[in-house]
């Protein structure tokens, strides 16, 4: 899969979605989480397939997981109305949370999370650790204050 999931709308109306839930694979960012160790990760847990809909590697390639029509595994609770992107890393070379985000991610997220903004305008961005209930550090950054300004860049320019 390649980066020209970002360049065209994919908009495709088979749920509702309120949320845009941000991960990180909590993997240690000097070792590769590949998109298929996802899959094989998420499949040992019982899941059919990988639980995102979005995996987006250090190289800054986003991968596709599951449909957006799909029900994601990957937030309890909130899988019905939400789309889950991921990122790997999130933890320091000792296994801590830490913002590991390469440049080449932090491109990728703001571009895809862009996209999908604009083909659900309704939905809310937010970090996993931002859900009542969830204690782990996830994804190790606010993704609720880096990306509150996505979507307000439309309405200004319209
Ligand atoms: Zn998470």
């Amino acid at each position: 899969m390649s980066n020209a999931i970002l360049t065209s709308s994919q908009y495709q109306n088979y749920r509702k979605i309120d949320l845009i839930v941000v991960h990180c694979s909590a993997t240690r960012c000097n070792r590769p989480f590949a998109l298929e160790a996802v899959i094989a990760c998420h499949k040992a847990r019982g899941f059919a397939t990988i639980g995102y809909h979005y995996y987006v590697t250090r190289d800054g390639v986003v991968h596709a997981g599951r449909p957006l029509y799909q029900e994601g595994a990957h937030a309890t609770g909130f899988n019905r109305r939400s789309i889950g992107v991921c990122y790997e890393g999130g933890l320091s070379p000792e296994g801590k949370p830490m913002d590991t985000r390469t440049l080449l991610q932090k491109e990728t997220l703001r571009k895809l999370l862009s996209r999908l903004k604009t083909d659900y305008p309704e939905a809310v961005i937010l970090g996993h650790r931002d859900l009542p209930g969830v204690r782990k550090e996830c994804p190790c950054f606010d993704a609720a204050v880096e990306y509150h300004w996505i979507g307000s860049q439309y309405q200004r320019e319209m």
